[in-house]
């Protein structure tokens, strides 16, 4: 079966009819301003389509943590205001997510006009394991919709949780793939069914544990992988028995076996695995610590002995991996090479950026921290092939697991 689609919906016509979007705007906020604002421009070419053929567009979404309990710190209000700087069609917001107060907003919306509803996380019963509060909470959502109501998931970052206004919420409303998770699914197809090749994936950023599956998984594909960021000292502590310093570990991994049995897998399948040579090493985690870069077999070798802690990938490292990415035709690149929001350690970050800018592949960018390093680098969108707005929920496609938010539309 495959998914109603958005077209599908504007097919029918939404003129006057009330449409709920999920909506991914989980953006970074810092003293209450929006940060990257990657997740809410990705987001508006749909809620701006709906509103243009007449639909009054009810927009749920959330923000951040906020334990099932209303917190003005993760107000999606700072969220509401960047929207409107960003476009032409005015969005109104509600103070809240579901009840009498946001039934009220939602009635009194116009045709053509768009209401950001509050913080779904508000709620307890959104992230809720008991599938008759989440149900309960959709039931409510799809309530503020009204009888001629539709549900369109546009939230690709959310499509891996069960959630109730991403999984329960398509069983209460008729329900549409939006444009953008119709895009982000287009890409990850690709890479998983017919890349062409070589095709190189490059993992980084600070967790292991985030990304063994995803690594297991794209062994068996790829021809390379490329590994940076903060893994690189657990693996190569439990792998190749070196030192690290104080470097980024995961203990409890460096005898699971998805870790010590990772060469092992790569040979059985002949992909080539590329670690990185040198390391830049650092007195302390800060951006202006002293730093030495030191070869990767002796990390304790410099002035801060085994003090010292890595905080990006050296400069031969970063030629060697631009140089693999540069022959090959697919890249999938998720994960910071380096703590990159410190300047004096984002270069292999940048490195590894520039050449897939320079690739003439078709060259992919997931994770949250990787589109938000690449648009901090000032690198243009467009040099990339696509840069997705989901970090979880394209590494879990690439598992290879199913997405509750895409099942629950009907597009096995
Ligand atoms: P993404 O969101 O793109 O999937 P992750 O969340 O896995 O990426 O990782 C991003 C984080 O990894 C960044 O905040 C970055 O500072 C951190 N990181 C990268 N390299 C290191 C390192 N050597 N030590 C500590 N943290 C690191
Ligand atoms: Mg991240």
């Amino acid at each position: 079966m495959t998914a109603s689609t958005l077209d599908d919906l504007l097919a029918e016509g939404v003129s006057g009819r009330t449409v709920l979007v999920r909506s991914d705007l989980n953006v970074p906020l810092s003293q209450g301003v929006v940060g990257d604002d990657g997740r809410i421009r990705a987001s508006l070419p749909v809620l701006e389509k709906l509103a243009a053929a007449g639909a009054k567009v009810l927009v749920t979404a959330h923000l951040g943590r906020p334990k099932g309990e209303p917190n003005p710190e993760f107000s999606l209000a700072p969220v509401a205001a960047r929207m409107n700087e960003l476009s032409r069609v005015t969005v109104k917001r509600a103070e809240d997510l579901v009840g009498a107060a946001a039934q009220a907003s939602a009635e009194a919306l116009e045709p053509g006009e768009i209401l950001l509803l509050e913080n779904v996380r508000f709620d307890p019963r959104e992230t809720s394991k008991d599938d008759q509060a989440r149900s309960e909470l959709a039931g409510e959502l799809a309530d503020l919709a009204g009888t001629s109501g539709a549900f369109v998931n546009d939230a690709f970052g959310a499509v891996h949780r069960k959630h109730a206004s991403v999984f329960d919420i398509a069983a209460k409303l008729p329900a549409y793939q939006g444009d953008l998770v119709a895009a982000e699914l287009e890409v990850l197809k690709t890479l998983t069914q017919s890349p062409e090749r070589p095709y190189t994936v490059v993992l980084g950023g600070s967790k292991v544990s985030d990304k063994i599956a995803v690594i297991e998984n794209l062994i068996p594909k790829a021809d390379s992988v490329i590994i940076g960021g903060g893994m690189v000292f657990t693996l190569a502590k439990a792998i190749m028995g070196y030192g690290i310093g104080k470097s980024l570990v995961e203990t409890d991994l460096l005898t699971d076996e998805s870790v010590t049995g990772l060469l092992e897998l790569a040979k059985r399948h002949s992909t080539k695995i590329l670690f990185p040579t040198d390391m830049v090493m650092a007195s302390r985690f800060a951006a202006d610590a002293e730093h030495e870069v030191l070869p990767l077999e002796s990390l304790e070798s410099g002035t801060h002995g085994a003090e010292a802690l890595g905080l990006d990938i050296g400069p031969e490292s970063a030629a060697l991996f631009a140089a693999e990415i540069a022959r090959s035709k697919t890249v999938f690149w998720n994960g910071p090479m380096g703590v990159f929001e410190m300047e004096a350690f984002a270069k292999g970050t940048e490195a590894v950026a520039r050449a897939l800018t320079e690739s003439p592949g078709f060259t992919v960018v997931g994770g949250g921290d990787s589109a938000a390093a690449v648009r901090a680098l000032g690198f243009d969108e467009s040099e990339f092939g696509h840069i997705s707005t989901g970090g979880g929920a394209s590494l879990e496609y690439l598992e290879g697991k199913n997405l509750p938010g895409i099942d629950a539309l009907g597009a096995a």
